[in-house]
């Protein structure tokens, strides 16, 4: 099957009278006494394509009884021509000599009438939202995105590695993990029996994997450079506007490569995804610009174009506590940073995003490569104004032994990651990688403060519907 023209393809086409035929769904239909304008969204792109059916046409009555039940949602086919439209805002318009309703959308039962609604309200009819321009508008850019994503790193000799969902290890540190079992939950109540983990599935507990990074990083040990982009998983208790229950992320992992080349691929990370969404979702940001986040197209081509600004735990705590600002938690050296402090830094002292670096290591992972100074390890977290941490990476610990003894410090069960040890035991090197959560980039990137609203389908506490 040929694909017809999208209403994006047909908005770029000079218009000179030439056969047309749009299919979408009804925006607005409009009358005057001569015309009926009929706006067509097929979700190409935030434009609708404006249709007019003359007077003349108007008056027939088989086009007379189809117009009545075009309403908001409905939709729609229609042949005409592409003619120069008159109205300003928009090159082209479709003079209609045939339209054919194909779905109806009877207004008194259609939620998504021509008004505003709430990102709330729109929440509760997630099969919906989507049909809005706020949630078209998303889903192209996280689309965009994604594309992007894979671009960047295929371009710079990258390697994509699918890691695993489903994992046995549970102390991958990152966060709670979602149980995965086959043991019939209801049966087990009523006996009172003791859990036999042997007969569950894989004979013993899974999970879902809450990063792919340790497995990932098996793969970097052999191939160099190399990324997992996929769905993560983590029993996020607290309700929050940054944290889902189920989110995608994004992990590079580079052999040879220390805390500076990872501060430095981050960064021109960043940098390569604001700048494509500046120039690929053009009118998608103008229009998030003017109505979610107003400043948003500024501070983005600001970002794509300023060098990042660097400090160390020590001197982000310094800030903080000579600020005099009022905190919920005070800081403190060894605090771990809470959202208040990041937005803090990048908002009131920064202006901009800034890579923190140099953590105490009581408070990040087992496997960040321990500083010389005994207290801090080789950490990076990149924060962001409006809702701190988009980035969390770090150097790794390569060394065996100086892992094999954190391993014990922390009192990790140290035989759940013997295949891990064999990376040290065997041609180890150092290595660094970073994880990005995909929705906190679309956060930054479309201005949306609910990460609620930039994943099709949100999954958090007490919410799992669709
Ligand atoms: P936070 O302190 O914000 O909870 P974290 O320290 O738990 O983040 P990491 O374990 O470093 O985060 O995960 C890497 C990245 O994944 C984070 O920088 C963030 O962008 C993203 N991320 C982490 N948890 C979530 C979540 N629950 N929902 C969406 N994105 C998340
Ligand atoms: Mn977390």
């Amino acid at each position: 099957m040929a694909l017809l023209p999208t209403v994006k393809q047909l908005l770029a086409m000079e218009p000179e009278g030439q056969d047309v035929t749009v299919r979408g769904w009804v925006r607005t239909k409009r009358e005057t006494k001569q015309s009926v304008f009929i706006e067509i969204n097929d979700g190409s792109c935030l434009s609708n394509i404006q249709a007019v059916v003359d007077a003349l046409l108007v008056k027939e009555e088989a086009v007379k009884n189809t117009l009545l039940r075009v309403s908001t949602g409905a939709s729609v086919e229609v042949h005409g021509a592409l003619v120069p439209s008159p109205a300003k805002g928009q090159k082209a318009e479709v003079s209609v000599r045939t339209i054919e309703l194909i779905g109806e959308a009877p207004a008194d039962r259609y939620p998504l009438q021509k008004k505003a609604h709430s990102l709330e309200f729109l929440r509760e009819l997630a099969h919906l939202r989507v049909r809005t321009n706020t949630f078209g508008a998303v889903a192209r850019v996280r689309n965009a995105m994604a594309f992007a994503i894979h671009r960047f790193f295929q371009e710079r000799g990258f390697y994509y590695v699918h890691t695993p969902i489903i994992t046995t290890s549970d102390a991958e540190g990152a966060g709670a993990m979602f149980q995965v079992t086959t043991l019939d939950l209801e049966a087990l109540a009523k006996s009172g029996g003791p859990v036999e983990y042997d007969k569950d599935f894989f004979g013993k507990k899974a999970y879902l994997t809450v990063s792919g990074q340790l497995n990932v990083e098996t793969y970097c040990q052999a191939l160099s450079r190399v990324y997992t982009f996929g769905p993560t998983f983590r029993a996020e208790n607290s309700n929050t506007t940054r944290h889902l229950a189920e989110f995608w992320m994004i992990e590079p992992e580079v052999a040879f490569a220390g805390l500076a080349d990872n501060i430095a691929l981050a960064t021109e990370f960043i940098q390569f995804l604001v700048s494509t969404a500046l120039t690929d979702c053009a009118e998608d940001i103008a229009f998030f610009d003017q109505r979610i986040q107003p400043g948003l197209r500024e501070s983005l081509e600001k970002v794509a174009q300023t060098p990042f600004t660097h400090m160390t735990y020590t001197d982000a705590i310094r800030e903080l506590e000579t600020s005099h600002a009022e905190f919920e938690f005070k800081p403190y050296w060894g605090c771990d940073l809470q959202s208040e402090h990041e937005k803090f830094i990048t908002e009131k002292v920064v202006r901009g995003p800034v890579v923190v670096t140099d953590y105490p290591k009581e408070i990040k992972a087992f496997y960040m490569k321990q500083n010389s100074d005994g207290k801090t390890v080789a950490a990076m977290d990149v924060l962001v104004p409006r809702f701190g941490e988009i980035i969390g990476g770090s150097e790794r610990e390569w060394r065996l032994e100086l892992l094999e003894k954190r391993i014990e410090e922390l009192g990790l069960a140290k035989e759940a990651y013997g295949w891990y040890l064999d990376l040290r035991r065997f041609g180890s090197t150092p290595h660094s990688g970073f994880g990005l959560g995909f929705e906190r980039l679309l956060m930054f990137v479309t201005g949306m403060s609910n990460i609620r609203d930039v994943i099709p389908y949100p999954r958090a506490a007490r919410q799992a519907e669709f």
